[in-house]
């Protein structure tokens, strides 16, 4: 199954992404922990990328697309993967359509997240990161079982990205506006969009999208 999480800066995807590979075994691919992984590695792609995410600005389509044109043709990615963060712009939508086709894989669907506005910058603003596996928490939405021990590898380090600032946000929503948001019409009139209520605590949203992955037929 191939899936793409839709939605804007905080919305939850990499949340989602994570509770689906549990239960699915399928493999989460994130645009945004790709490039960051590149921005520490200091690669040429980290290099350009680095001042661009710090401002909220997008990557260009072309580094992104190499990305995960590399990525999607991995041995592990053959039962399936989730896209968290990517396509984020119809260039980006137009060429992976182009890369499943010549691997002969579809799309199953595409998840929207629906979050207002307010609720972003709030999940944004109070966002954290296990430093040692990247697991998502939150200052007052979802904090670890015990407090200050990463539920799923036990770490008791934690970061903050440089770029959940509330200027950097505004930057993010407004490239989401502008670049991403015309994807929902797009994968709309493929007949693949999904839409859940993306203001549900967590465990609530997570049964939304099961609910959507049950009723597609698995291959
Ligand atoms: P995205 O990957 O879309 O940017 P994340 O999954 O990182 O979003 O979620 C952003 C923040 O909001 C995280 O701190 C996460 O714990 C929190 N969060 C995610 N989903 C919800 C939800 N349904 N309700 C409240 N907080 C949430
Ligand atoms: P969020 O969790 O806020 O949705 P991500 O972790 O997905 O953010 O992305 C962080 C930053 O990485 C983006 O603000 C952007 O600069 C860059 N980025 C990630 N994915 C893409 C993409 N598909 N196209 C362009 N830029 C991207
Ligand atoms: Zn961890």
């Amino acid at each position: 199954m191939n899936l793409i999480l839709l939605g804007p800066p905080g919305a939850g995807k990499g949340t989602q992404a994570e509770a689906i590979t549990k239960t699915r075994g399928l493999v989460q691919l994130s645009t945004g922990d790709m490039l960051r992984q590149a921005v520490k590695a200091g690669t040429p792609v980290g290099i350009e990328a680095g001042a661009i995410m710090e401002a909220g600005g997008l990557v260009p389509d072309e580094v992104v697309i190499k990305i995960i044109a590399e990525r999607i043709t991995a041995p592990d990615c053959v039962n399936g993967f989730i896209l968290d963060g990517f396509p984020r712009t119809l260039k980006q939508a137009a060429a992976l359509d182009v890369l499943l086709g010549d691997q002969n894989k579809k799309l199953d669907a595409v998840i929207e997240l629906k979050v207002d506005d307010a609720a972003l910058v709030d999940r944004i603003s109070g966002r954290y990161m296990c430093a040692d596996c990247g697991a998502s928490y939150h200052d007052t939405n979802c904090q670890p079982k015990v407090a200050g021990v990463c539920d799923r590898c036990g770490s008791t380090q934690f970061v903050r990205r440089a770029d959940d600032n509330a200027e950097t946000v505004r930057n993010r929503l407004m490239a989401y506006y502008r670049e991403t948001a015309p994807l929902i019409g797009y994968y709309f009139a493929k007949g693949k969009l999904k839409t859940v209520d993306g203001m549900a605590p967590i465990a609530d949203v997570t049964k939304q999208v099961e609910g959507i992955l049950a009723g597609i037929a698995s291959p």
